[in-house]
């Protein structure tokens, strides 16, 4: 006879962690201790979230830890997220565990499915996967509206919970501050029969929005504001883009997000400082839900880190969303943007997010990060990758006057450079240089200001990988403005020609010929803020805009960026690190956005 199926989850099991861990912190401490001494090692599994009922019939659960990370869907994902993103993810990968991407999309209002789109594209293009084999653990937390009713059921039933009629004001009145207790609500001590009643009236459309609320029964005296008796469900005569109107009561978002946690078997809640008054909260609901028997044992842990403040930009929904609406910025995209997909449209690339999250790590006290920092990442990561180039940003024409002599007439010799300089397996660029050429406006100046050693009539620099020339003289127009810049070739001064060397220069320039240059239209992008903390301590954040953060450039390239396609990253030598425009970029007209300018270097447009 062979063994009846258990009906019941038993046994226990672990799976090793795969590669070796990245620097300890106070969140791996935690982990470790747990997995250390089994403490969620007994948990099962049912297949799918649900109720302790549910669990007890699955199998003990294979993953060793569950982390999730669980956005509103009411605005595209900022680079805050991403840093959480990194954390929840990376920490399931690194302990033989699976995070959950969870919609807290308990709001009606609010949210839509656009964002939901978004936001599962953002995580995406992170690199991160919320499958687990066949199994997809994308969740909603309106999907268990079902279970978070009954829940409060069962609180009510149990004397945890009444419905209260007192006005928003009065209930918002008789909480108390810091100084004073609160003060009982008149309903709090009603049969618990009627607070059944009333709750489902609400939950039949019987009341108009406001009319009265579902709330915990705790302590009005509780030196925690947030035991005062909280509201746990509204009446929000709302359609919710997930379950339309089959609902009008809605679970407040701090009863809602500890059972979302207990339903998926999540282990370690992780989320912003601002919810470390919560947690009391946190564990009080779901220890009144063991009591009940609705839930798993053990349940899940909050563990709060200091959330991301990175300097010069906002990282609110709210705030983003207004630049959208109000046409600050072109989208929510808009290369400016700190959203994740306004990032990658700049031309971040989620190694260097990663590499920004890893360095920034996580603590216990909240604190601002420098933008360069930011910055710093992705220029690491695009020094390592990007193709150099070279391109003309602000072109003024360069005529070189005795080439027909020198070189002959109509004549265009190719010049060549590495694909990148410390890669040599990536090969030659090559391109032509001719009588014509295209060079940056400020590499040209009439009378030469101290320390400058580029183009000045009688001085000498090297067009870069091709010959010395020495400039002559500028032609101008009426304004003064200068139109075209003349100079001599040098013969026998080629770059990587014998003898190349003979002519000292102090300066180098880059160029692009007017025979095979590319017209390009280049975005030249700044901060979009002034200041280092445009949103801090209730300041307008909208003051602090910065008028001229896009500038649009008719820009020249050289010949191989021709067959850029969108999100090719390249470093335009002496310029910066640009991306091919993931929208408007093709190759019949090309499109790049600055993703980060070089580090130290001469800024052309300063
Ligand atoms: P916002 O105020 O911009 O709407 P939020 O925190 O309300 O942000 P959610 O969608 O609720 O946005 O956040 C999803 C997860 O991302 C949460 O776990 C939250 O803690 C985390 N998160 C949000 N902002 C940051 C940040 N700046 N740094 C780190 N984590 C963040
Ligand atoms: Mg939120």
């Amino acid at each position: 006879m062979s063994s009846p199926t258990p009906s019941v989850c038993q046994g226990g099991g672990t799976q090793p962690p795969g590669k070796p861990l990245p620097p300890s912190n106070f969140l791996r401490q935690i982990i470790e201790s747990d997995l250390s001494r089994n403490a969620y090692a007994q948990r099962c599994w049912g297949g799918t979230p649900g109720d302790a009922a549910h669990h007890r019939r699955g199998v003990l659960d294979p993953a060793r830890i569950r982390t999730r990370f669980p956005p509103e869907p009411n605005g595209y994902l900022h680079v805050g997220h991403a840093k959480s993103i990194c954390l929840n993810f990376g920490l399931a990968r690194d302990y033989g565990g699976v995070c959950h991407l969870r919609f807290d999309d308990t709001n009606p209002e609010r949210e839509n499915q656009e964002y939901v789109d978004a936001i599962i594209d953002a995580v995406r293009w992170l690199g991160f996967d919320w499958h687990d084999g066949e199994t997809s653990h994308l969740y909603q937390a309106s999907d268990y509206f079902d279970f978070m009713l009954r829940a409060a059921e069962y609180l009510i039933d149990a004397g945890h919970a009444y419905v209260d009629e007192q006005t928003p004001e009065q209930i918002r009145a008789h909480r108390g501050d810091f100084e004073t207790p609160g003060v009982n609500s008149p309903f709090r001590d009603r049969p618990q029969a009627e607070s059944r009643q009333r709750f489902a009236d609400m939950r039949q459309g019987m009341y108009p929005d406001g009319a009265m609320v579902l709330r915990a029964r705790i302590d009005m005296a509780s030196p925690n504001l947030n035991l005062r008796d909280p509201v746990i469900y509204r009446i929000r005569h709302a359609t919710h883009h997930n379950t339309g109107d089959r609902w009008c009561i809605y679970p407040m978002y701090t009863f809602a997000h500890p059972i979302e946690d207990a339903l998926e078997n999540i282990t370690h809640s992780i989320c912003t400082l601002e919810f470390e008054d919560q947690r009391p909260f946190y564990d009080w609901l779901l220890e009144r839900l063991l009591e009940g028997g609705l839930i798993q044992a053990p349940p899940p842990k909050q563990i709060e880190f200091a959330r991301l403040n990175l300097s010069f930009v906002v990282t609110s929904k709210r705030k983003l969303a207004q630049l959208v609406s109000q046409g600050h910025v072109q989208g929510w995209d808009d290369p400016r943007m700190p959203t994740i997909a306004g990032l990658r449209r700049r031309g971040y690339t989620p190694e260097s997010l990663h590499l920004f999250s890893e360095r920034i790590g996580v603590s216990k006290s909240d604190s601002w990060i420098d933008y360069q920092t930011l910055e710093g990442c992705l220029r690491e990561t695009l020094d390592r990758n990007a193709q150099r180039a070279m391109a003309v940003l602000d072109p003024v024409e360069l005529v070189l006057d005795n080439w027909d002599e020198v070189m002959g007439t109509g004549f265009l010799d190719e010049c060549h450079a590495p694909v990148h300089p410390h890669d040599p397996e990536r090969g030659q660029r090559s391109f032509k240089m001719g009588k014509e050429l295209w060079i940056d406006r400020s590499d040209y100046q009439d009378t030469p200001a101290k320390g400058f050693f580029r183009l000045f009539p009688g001085n000498k620099v090297r067009l870069k990988y091709g010959h010395v020339i020495e400039c002559t003289h500028a032609d101008h127009d009426e304004q003064g403005q200068v139109l075209r810049v003349h100079a001599r070739l040098l013969p026998d001064t080629k770059s990587g020609t014998a003898g190349s060397n003979a002519v000292k220069v102090k300066g180098v320039i880059t160029w692009v010929a007017r025979a095979d240059g590319i017209p390009a239209e280049v975005r030249w992008y700044d901060r979009l803020f002034r200041d280092a903390q445009p949103d801090a301590s209730g300041k307008d954040f909208l003051e602090s805009l910065q008028p001229n953060s896009l500038r649009v450039l008719s820009a020249f390239i050289e010949p191989s960026l021709g067959n850029a396609r969108k999100e090719n990253r390249f470093q335009f030598e002496r310029h910066g690190y640009f991306v091919a425009d993931r929208i408007d970029h093709t190759p019949e007209r090309p499109v790049f956005n600055l993703a980060v300018g070089l580090k130290d270097s001469w800024n052309p447009h300063a």
